[in-house]
């Protein structure tokens, strides 16, 4: 039985990173039809945020992703947040103590600290020296009802195995292997507070959870062994690992860290600027996924039936921005004008072009300069700087329009005054009407192609080039369209 988990730590929201996680568990339960589960991981209660929870599962409904189990849902192995399953992980880590494979380690930050700094003055990778080296069960036992009795609160610590190596088949990376020395000795399982660590946490949660495959980050691989070592202690079966590429930020060259702010990094943001949800999946999912052929362009349908997890890469995947561009740009012209306007409305309302109840004559004029435009953006913010000339009134003319204008000024004048008296006399100005004025124009003064249109078109838009003129002219609406021959003429 198939049952993988995304489980993010509520301490931001949600990333690339963490989104492409929860992509890949998503696709692959979904493709072999097994169970897809989201799990909190919110142990680390200092780092946690207020909203980080709902981020992730918003964010992650947004991208059109759904699971069977979890926080918001229930589910037969649930609860689905960590923080409410203390009383799961009491009794294992007291398993443990008995059995002599944990114990209390009554060491004090300082003493630590103390340590750490010792270690690196001889030159040592930090680790943790066992306190209670040499001494016998009694001792032992003395010595920790001394700490206790002086109030120090301890934190439990796994004994690692001496001289044992981890090792597993990796599904992205292939066969990997860890001697038990490189964990750092004794590592904790139990917090001061009594709360488990993560490597305790997650090992208990996957196998109560029935998990079978574990797809994450690859900054995880060097938990794994840690991982191991509880499942042996258990005499738990462990799940299939498979650790994800990291991602390089091609504009840095550097791996994508939330510390990076040369590029956005959180599905929010590429959200508020109005980026289609299909766009980012797909741009997701080719970051260290790639389907067989040249295409790229997918749904997250054709991802599900399509999804092969031999197919993860074992290098770096490129964050390239302009590639999610070009993506979303293809997805963009795809979509009906009704979809792009709807994307760009919270942008259009925000940058004061339009108002969120606005009448529906508005509304239909402004569903129209989004269409009008929508092939020339890539994503629904850039709308605005598009349709703003229409509702605040056209920039200034740039040189290069100017000098077009005073080619030849005679030829100019002709066209524009003779277009602005069909303009003034049409009863009812749309597209079809302007371009057969423009038409008439032609005959009437024999002036065509560019020296017709340019002056038109610049004398309206104050821009040389743009989409379809008529058009254009149409949503600037007449009067504007005659104050700005007239603006010309004069
Ligand atoms: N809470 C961990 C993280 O956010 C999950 C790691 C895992 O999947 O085991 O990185």
């Amino acid at each position: 039985k198939i049952r993988v988990r995304y489980a993010p730590s509520p301490t931001g929201h949600l990333h690339i990173g963490n989104a492409r996680t929860a992509l890949f568990n998503y696709l692959f339960a979904r493709h072999y039809k097994g169970k897809f589960i989201i799990r909190i991981e919110d142990t680390d209660t200092k780092r946690n945020i207020a909203d980080g929870e709902r981020s992730q599962l918003d964010n992650l409904k947004w991208m059109g992703i759904d699971w069977d189990e979890g926080p918001d849902k229930g589910g037969d192995f649930g609860p689905y947040r960590q923080s409410e399953r203390k009383d799961i992980y009491k009794p294992l880590i007291d398993e443990l103590l008995e059995k002599g494979l944990a114990f209390k380690s009554y060491l004090t930050e300082d003493e630590l600290e103390a340590m750490r700094e010792r270690q690196k003055a001889n030159h040592e990778m930090p680790h943790y020296e066992y306190e209670y080296e040499g001494m016998t069960a009694d001792e032992i036992a003395a010595a920790q009802a001394e700490a206790e009795a002086k109030g120090i609160e301890p934190v439990v610590r796994f004994r690692v195995p001496k001289d044992k190596t981890y090792e597993w088949d990796d599904l992205v990376k292939g066969h990997l292997s860890f001697d038990s020395a490189s964990v750092g000795g004794d590592w904790v399982i139990q917090k001061r507070d009594g709360m488990p660590t993560y490597n305790f946490a997650v090992v208990v949660d996957d196998h109560m959870m029935q998990i079978s495959h574990v797809f994450r980050g690859d900054d995880h691989v060097s938990n794994t062994p840690k991982q191991m070592m509880i499942y042996d202690a258990f005499g738990w079966d462990i799940p299939q690992f498979g650790h994800m590429s990291l991602i390089i930020n091609t504009e840095t060259g550097k791996k994508l860290s939330k510390r990076d702010e040369s590029i956005l990094q959180f599905i929010e943001q590429y959200r508020d600027l109005g980026y289609l949800p299909e766009a980012l999946v797909n741009f997701i999912v080719l970051l260290g996924w790639s389907p067989e052929g040249e295409d790229e362009i997918f749904s997250l349908k054709e991802f599900v039936k399509m999804y092969d997890e031999k197919r993860l890469s074992k290098s770096p995947a490129a964050f390239d921005r302009g590639k999610l561009r070009w993506i979303n740009n293809q997805y963009m012209k795809e979509s009906s004008a009704d979809e792009v306007f709807n994307a760009a409305m919270p942008q259009l309302i925000q940058a004061g072009l339009i108002e969120k109840h606005a009448n529906p004559l508005e509304m239909e004029w402004m569903r129209r300069l989004v269409e009008l435009f929508k092939r020339e953006i890539s994503y629904a913010q850039e709308i605005v700087e598009y349709v703003r000339p229409f509702v605040d009134g056209p920039a200034e003319i740039d040189d290069a329009a100017k000098e077009e204008m005073t080619k030849d000024v005679e030829s100019t004048l002709t066209v524009l005054k003779a277009f602005r008296d069909k303009v003034a006399t049409m009863d009812f100005m749309d597209a079809t009407n302007v371009l057969a004025a423009i038409k008439a124009v032609q005959k009437e003064t024999k002036i065509k192609g560019r020296s017709l249109w340019m002056p038109i078109r610049i004398a309206v838009t104050h821009e040389s080039h743009g989409p379809e003129l008529p058009e254009s002219i149409e949503l600037f609406g007449q009067a504007k369209t005659l104050d700005h021959l007239d603006q010309m003429i004069d």
